[in-house]
């Protein structure tokens, strides 16, 4: 159990818990949805394809900046394990269906590597979209590219961040294990 971090508001059995319930009962919805090529659904990447939060957890929680740095460097190695859940029964279930474009806060820095671990996990998209400012708030700059998408059928994530001013037309919000730290109100 990772709990003695403000950040962390789940241990792993209540998040994966969560994650299960959450999971079918968006599934089940998703059945109900039409859904058309040219309609665009949005998929954050960490703590919603793939599970990133200990990553964080390491690096902004325990580390000294010495340390991070070196972890930053090895992170290159991976950044992430597949939610086969959200994958399995959101994710693969509507691919094909429409546009899926990935939004992602990670820094342009953690692209190749990404690519790889979204490419080793059968995760295709049409577009994907990195933080290359890191002095932008998460919540800001997603709303900016969601903003420059039209016609957002569903929006899938598990952060606040995800879903500030959103005009989707579904939101899917997924169990947050790891709090953003991110303050900014719009
Ligand atoms: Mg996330």
């Amino acid at each position: 159990m990772i709990s003695h971090s403000d950040n962390f508001i789940s241990d792993m059995d209540d998040y994966y818990n969560n994650l299960i319930n959450k999971v079918n009962y968006y599934s089940t919805l998703l059945d109900t949805i039409v859904f058309s090529p040219n309609d665009y659904v949005i998929f954050d990447i960490d703590e919603t394809l793939l599970f990133n939060a200990v990553y964080y957890y390491l690096s902004k929680n325990i580390l000294t900046k010495s340390e991070k740095e070196e972890f930053d460097r090895i992170q290159h190695l991976d950044l992430g394990i597949p939610i086969y859940p959200v994958i399995n029964l959101i994710y693969n279930k509507i691919k094909h269906k429409c546009k899926i474009i990935l939004l992602t806060a990670r820094n342009i820095i953690h692209k190749n590597i990404t690519l790889i671990n979204l490419n080793n996990y059968n995760i295709i998209y049409d577009n994907i979209h990195f933080k290359e400012n890191p002095d932008e708030c998460t919540c800001v700059y997603k709303k900016r590219i969601r903003d420059s998408y039209s016609k957002i059928k569903l929006n899938v994530g598990d952060q606040l961040s995800d879903f500030v001013n959103d005009n989707s037309e579904y939101q899917f919000i997924l169990p947050c294990f790891y709090r953003s730290e991110c303050k900014h109100v719009l």
